[in-house]
């Protein structure tokens, strides 16, 4: 631990000039594209021609959609910028540009924040993304992260939610619920000890893999018609993409890629596995739908993919809804509301005190 008069070094004591430097000084050479990065007014980067520039932003509250006592320092600092790698894949999109905005309290020891940032920078490193500025205050409560991203795609290879169309096959990447079982482990079990499959659903929890260069390879493509990465959970991602595009969808719940480990644990505790694939949220995946006539050519791109895909339903017209076909015959969407299973977010029993703050700390949305 860093000291100071045989005390911890805390934020107050760097200032905000000296937490920029201490930013700053850890950065890698910035590409050639980037004129200018931190230490003026604003950044300025070269624009490729004929690209399209993708911009996304997310912020991230103390208390609200994480918490310390839960997630170590630098892991926040992976899954800050994950969750935005995340959206600029599910456009079909190259991330390139970071810009990160704290509000972090005075009394904050400067390990949290290194922690953080090297985190920060090791998934930006990994994903080819230049940090290019920020913004930088005191607060007077608790720690509050923004992260903006920007991307870029050529003309004609971007993926919005509003292009699928009857008829075409649905895909995921990955497997689903794992985040929020992984989650549901971490809330139960914080010092126990869990066994290895327990183990790889928290971390799929804590240090989720955006699917950044699949999502990018499915644009180049320009086979995919609607795409969106899974935050909210199948069912809810699912709603948006259909009301996006004005079209229903079916689903087929036994083709629903579940892991290993989440079979395993999800049995142990007689736990549904397939409604945690359907309503668990933030699996970081991509959905995404494609005219029949392209499966092969899909299929073959999904085969090369550690994560591979999985076509996990169709879309209809509007008129038939979000229909979910269960291993005998179609599910109760009614089911799903009153359901109690992932401490009751949707549930229509009120939550105590403790329950809401576990809920809050680790739900992102
Ligand atoms: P200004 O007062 O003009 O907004 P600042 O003093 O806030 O400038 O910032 C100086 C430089 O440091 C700018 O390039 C800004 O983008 C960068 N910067 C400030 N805070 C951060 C941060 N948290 N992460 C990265 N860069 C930052
Ligand atoms: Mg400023």
């Amino acid at each position: 631990m860093s000291r100071l008069n045989g005390r911890p070094v805390k934020i107050r004591d760097l200032g905000e000039f000296g937490l920029i430097a201490r930013i700053k000084d850890r950065l890698p050479t910035l590409p050639a594209s980037v004129i200018r990065g931190i230490g003026d007014d604003a950044a300025v980067s070269s624009l490729p021609s004929r690209r399209q520039l993708v911009t996304t932003v997310d912020l991230l509250i103390e208390g609200v959609h994480f918490d310390f006592s839960f997630l170590p320092p630098y892991l926040l600092g992976r899954k800050s910028l994950s969750v935005n790698l995340s959206d600029i894949a599910a456009m079909g999109a190259a991330p390139k540009y970071a810009f990160l905005s704290l509000a972090i309290p005075e009394s904050m020891r400067i390990e949290i924040l290194d922690e953080f940032l090297r985190g920060f920078l090791e998934a930006a490193i990994e994903h080819g993304v230049s940090l290019l500025g920020g913004d930088t205050s005191a607060s007077p409560g608790a720690f509050f992260i923004n992260v903006t991203l920007l991307g870029e795609g050529a003309k004609g290879e971007l993926i919005f939610r509003h292009g699928a169309k009857p008829g075409d096959d649905l895909y995921v990447t990955g497997t689903l619920g794992d985040s929020r079982l992984g989650l549901k482990i971490a809330q139960e079990k914080r010092n126990k000890r869990i066994s290895s499959e327990e183990k790889y659903l928290r971390d799929r929890h804590f240090n989720p893999m955006p699917r950044v260069g699949e999502g990018r390879t499915l644009g180049e493509s320009r086979l995919v018609r609607s795409m969106i990465d899974l935050s909210d959970g199948l069912l809810s991602d699912l709603g948006h993409l259909c009301e996006e595009s004005r079209v229903g969808a079916r689903l087929w719940v036994e083709r629903l890629p579940l892991s290993r480990c989440l079979r395993k644990v999800a049995g142990k505790r007689e736990s549904a596995d397939w409604q945690m694939a359907l309503q668990g949220g933030e699996d970081y995946e991509l959905l995404f739908s494609a005219s029949p006539k392209n499966e092969s050519r899909i299929q073959a791109l999904g085969r090369k993919w550690k994560c591979g895909i999985t076509r996990i339903g169709r879309i209809e017209p509007a008129e038939s809804g979000v229909v979910i076909e269960g291993r005998s015959g179609p599910v109760d969407p009614c089911l799903f509301k009153g359901y109690d299973h992932f401490g009751g977010r949707r549930s229509k029993r009120s939550l105590s005190g403790n329950e809401k703050r576990a809920e809050r700390a680790g739900s992102w949305k």
